[in-house]
């Protein structure tokens, strides 16, 4: 598949064969299986000579019709959709590696990929190795005859770094690895890792996909033969993503652009805000033109995504203290929402690494990281002054 009409039309306009009651908008349909004309449709079906529905783990409409939207957003051939975006991610190394293989990863990455990393794969002799966002050049240092993938976010979670998506995936040319890319804060809307050299893309759809907090989703999309691995391991282990929130999140698709338009622009202001602000030591923000990497930025993404993060004078104290004194913000370890969210990284969800870990994955003791949502951004602001002048 390919992108050929306009970004806003594809997610609108590609839609699942219309059933006989000639619908405007798609049906949800929730079943487990479709039925057979007879013996010989369902041996063909199961020789696959033919393209059809017959398990929902395997295939259901709902899912197909998210999964064409999306590869049709990000330009990729082909796409899996599974229950999370763990699910995603697991799968998709569960699929396409061996015992002994390695991986060269970007240090900083959602908790439960770094778990993954060093608790599970290490299970199946599947070893991981970290280079830090700011040391690019270490990365062909740690590769080894057995590396086969190199894994990165951008931009990251929570610290909110941007990678050279250009840069790695000239590495990983070089040294005959696979790409893969979470594009979970950009959204396929914002940035489009396969432009750049991507094999594989991955995303949590829980997050600015679906945009209202309601449903769990992931989806991985890339190239056609790596695809059919991860298909084929999906669908005998069952990680399949279910109707019900296929039919949501394909429809959250046809809002995509204006509702990350607006959480851009929301995020922007607010990062703004916090970068004149006297008890902030420093904002990062990716369309700022302080932020480190923001060449790197614009050249990749359309805008600058909703999350925010920041540090906080006075450390892990400040930043506790800053989370009890919001009064609108949700404290929540979601993301992507309408409602704006504000975390503390060091406290909660990486509170287990030492300290010096968490610094080195761009976790600072008084960072806070804050999802913009779609609420008057004269509010938000106007909550993050009133507890930032109360800590
Ligand atoms: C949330 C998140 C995930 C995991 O997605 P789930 O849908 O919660 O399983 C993976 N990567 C990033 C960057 C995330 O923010």
């Amino acid at each position: 598949m390919s992108k050929h009409k306009n970004f806003e039309t594809e997610a609108i306009r590609t839609q699942i064969e219309r059933s006989q009651f000639l619908e405007h908008s798609n049906p949800l349909y929730l079943t487990s299986s479709f039925v057979f004309e007879d013996a010989e449709d369902m041996r063909a079906s199961f020789a696959e000579e033919k393209e059809r529905n017959i398990y929902s783990r395997f295939t259901n409409p709902n899912t197909s019709e998210f999964v064409q939207k999306i590869c049709k957003m990000e330009g990729a051939e082909d796409g899996y959709a599974f229950a999370t975006g763990m699910s995603a991610i697991f799968s998709t190394f569960a699929a396409l590696l061996n015992a002994g293989d390695h991986i060269v990863s970007s240090r900083s990455v959602f908790g439960s990929t770094n778990s993954l990393f060093n608790k599970f794969l290490p299970k199946w002799n599947i070893t991981t190795s970290f280079f830090n966002v700011n040391e690019v050049d270490n990365i062909e240092h740690l590769i080894t005859s057995n590396t086969k993938i190199l894994y990165a976010e951008s931009p990251t979670n929570p610290a909110v770094d941007v990678l050279d998506l250009e840069l790695l995936s000239t590495i990983a040319k070089k040294h005959n690895l696979l790409l893969i890319i979470d594009n979970c804060f950009a959204t396929p809307y914002l940035q489009n890792p396969i432009a750049f050299g991507a094999d594989l893309v991955i995303h949590s759809a829980t997050k600015l996909i679906d945009g209202q907090g309601r449903v769990l989703g992931g989806v991985t999309i890339g190239k056609s033969d790596l695809i059919r691995e991860i298909y084929l391991f999906s669908r005998n282990t069952g990680p399949a993503l279910s109707p019900f929130n296929a039919w949501v999140l394909s429809k959250s698709l046809e809002t995509l652009s204006v509702r990350v338009d607006k959480h851009c622009e929301n995020a922007l202001k607010v990062a703004e805000f916090l970068e004149a602000h006297n008890a902030v030591s420093f904002v990062k923000y990716p369309f700022l033109p302080s932020y480190p990497q923001y060449k790197i930025a614009k050249k990749q993404m359309k805008a600058g995504g909703n999350i925010v993060s920041f540090e906080i004078k006075g450390g892990v104290d400040a930043g506790r203290k800053f989370l009890n004194t919001l009064k609108m913000c949700s404290l929540s370890a979601n993301l992507g929402d309408t409602r704006t969210i504000a975390t503390h990284p060091a406290s909660t969800t990486h509170s287990k690494l030492s300290a010096e870990d968490r610094l080195e994955a761009g976790i600072s003791d008084g960072l806070v990281r804050i999802s913009v949502g779609l609420e008057n951004v004269k509010d938000i602001i106007e909550d993050l002054d009133q507890a930032l002048k109360n800590i």
